[in-house]
């Protein structure tokens, strides 16, 4: 369709247009992603067996490869409309920045006070527990965003909410700490002597500041040992990537109102969540062949999963009490040096995203925290947005593939996910202005000595 209309600054939907059904990326691809399996028997795990894990409707999504719409129930509809449709912009003033020719557009998912698109995952997790009578949920949280998520959702919803934050973050980010509790959530540093696995940990490494997969550990660990408790999970599953489906779907009948259709879609990948979503309705037509898109995940050149990792089955935590996914991983022992401050720091990926990058699907780039942070820099002077550290590697890509257009003239246009804000990322932002950030590229024997310890599965590793 060609483009008559002009386009504005910021593209809102209406409150009606909200999508009232999640899109099932996994329905539209023939080869499916991996199954997660039972570490105990190399099974795929069963309904029953991730029920004990994960609330019951969840796990069924999370097993879910068939189903291509799913209703989203009238309770999580009413909580988006707080927040959403959020808007879809039109970044004139850095293409005018940039000098270039390309067009330029964001899908902002960091009106909200969890900061991120986290939200829209959480409030249908708490809501599927409450749904199921449950007490409460457990979780981990990294940089924070998931945690607040999580707590909001909670709160809304009046279950209890616990959250194990890894201790680097708990020390450098008090202030997100105290925006979960004043939710109501119990936050507790980890690895902490809460929780066998979190013993163990302190007792291999002491004085160590903590990991995602070690926090996710702890989490699981607290789940099943309390009754009416389950744990959930902010990234990386099928579930939360379908619960995220909402950011693409929107993206793309904002992009169809004006007849837009983007040639390049970048967005940073930590576990997947936020790229899966934003892709996912775009993914579906380049599956079904209706239409052909360019996608970038991008992620850090510190912790880089795609780029520099195996497509092995692997633990999703340090403790080894997850089931075991097929996914780009460095291994689950994998620790990134704590001088990363940008966030993305889960050693593996998404099995949806691994699968379709193993077919060749999309692509992937890792980038480096100075240069991050000097995009964020550049992004937030000219679109007024302060953005999240992890965002900033999206902003990075579209910059350098908006100034490829600059030199070859060609008018491409760029859709990226600005998946939040960085009002709590000040320590990194400081480190940065100071000149005292430094970039971090792990040796291939740093990523060899954790991918040696992946768990033998038979007929896979
Ligand atoms: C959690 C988070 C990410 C990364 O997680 P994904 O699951 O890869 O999307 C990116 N940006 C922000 C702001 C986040 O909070």
């Amino acid at each position: 369709m060609a483009q008559t209309k002009e386009i504005p600054y910021k593209i809102y939907l209406e409150e009606s247009e909200l999508p009232k059904q999640w899109y099932n990326l996994r329905a539209d691809m023939k080869k499916k992603p991996a199954p997660l399996l039972n570490p105990g028997t190399g099974q795929p795990m069963t309904l029953d067996e991730l029920s004990v894990v994960f609330c019951r409707e969840l796990a069924k999504q999370e097993l879910d490869n068939d189903t291509k719409f799913i209703d989203i129930p009238d309770e999580i509809y009413q909580f988006y409309k707080m927040y959403r449709p959020a808007p879809l912009v039109r970044a004139y003033f850095l293409e005018r920045a940039l000098g270039t020719p390309a067009k330029i557009y964001y899908k902002f998912e960091g009106n909200n006070t969890s900061g991120s698109h986290k939200l829209n995952s959480a409030i249908a997790q708490a809501y599927y527990a409450k749904k199921q009578g449950l007490k409460g949920v457990t979780t981990e949280t990294g940089a924070g965003q998931w945690g607040t998520a999580l707590s909001m959702a909670c709160a809304f919803l009046n279950m209890d909410c616990q959250v194990y934050m890894v201790k680097v973050s708990y020390e450098q980010k008090p202030f997100r700490r105290e925006v979960m509790r004043t939710y109501g959530a119990k936050v507790t540093p980890s690895p902490s002597n809460t929780t066998n696995v979190g013993r163990k940990i302190l007792e291999q490494f002491p004085g160590t500041g903590g990991s995602l997969g070690c926090a996710i550990s702890e989490a699981v660990e607290a789940a099943v040992s309390q009754e009416g408790y389950r744990y959930v999970l902010g990234s990386v599953l099928n579930q939360v990537l379908l619960h995220q489906s909402v950011i693409g779907l929107e993206a793309k009948a904002a992009l169809d109102k004006y007849g837009v259709k983007p040639d390049i879609i970048i967005g940073c990948a930590g576990g997947g969540s936020n790229l899966g979503g934003l892709i996912a309705p775009f993914m579906g037509e380049k599956l079904r062949g209706e239409a052909d898109y360019r996608i970038i995940a991008v992620e850090p050149a510190s912790c880089p999963s795609f780029t520099r990792g195996t497509y092995a089955y692997d633990f999703c935590d340090t403790g080894a009490v997850c089931p075991l996914a097929k996914m780009y991983t460095l291994g689950s022992t994998f620790m990134p040096s704590p001088n990363h401050a940008g966030g993305l720091r889960y050693h593996g990926m998404s099995s949806t995203l691994s699968e379709l990058y193993d077919q060749g699907l999309m692509e992937a780039t890792s980038v480096e925290q100075t240069s991050v942070f000097a995009a964020a820099e550049q992004f937030a002077r000219v679109e007024g947005i302060l953005p999240a550290p992890e965002s900033s590697h999206a902003i990075r890509v579209a910059i350098d593939e908006a100034l490829k257009c600059k030199e070859t003239g060609e008018e491409k246009t760029i859709l990226f996910g600005l998946t939040g804000t960085g009002y709590f990322d000040m320590v990194a932002y400081e480190k940065y202005n100071n000149g005292e950030m430094s970039d971090y590229i792990p040796t291939d024997e740093d990523i060899a000595k954790s991918l040696a310890k992946l768990p033998k599965v038979p007929g896979e590793n």
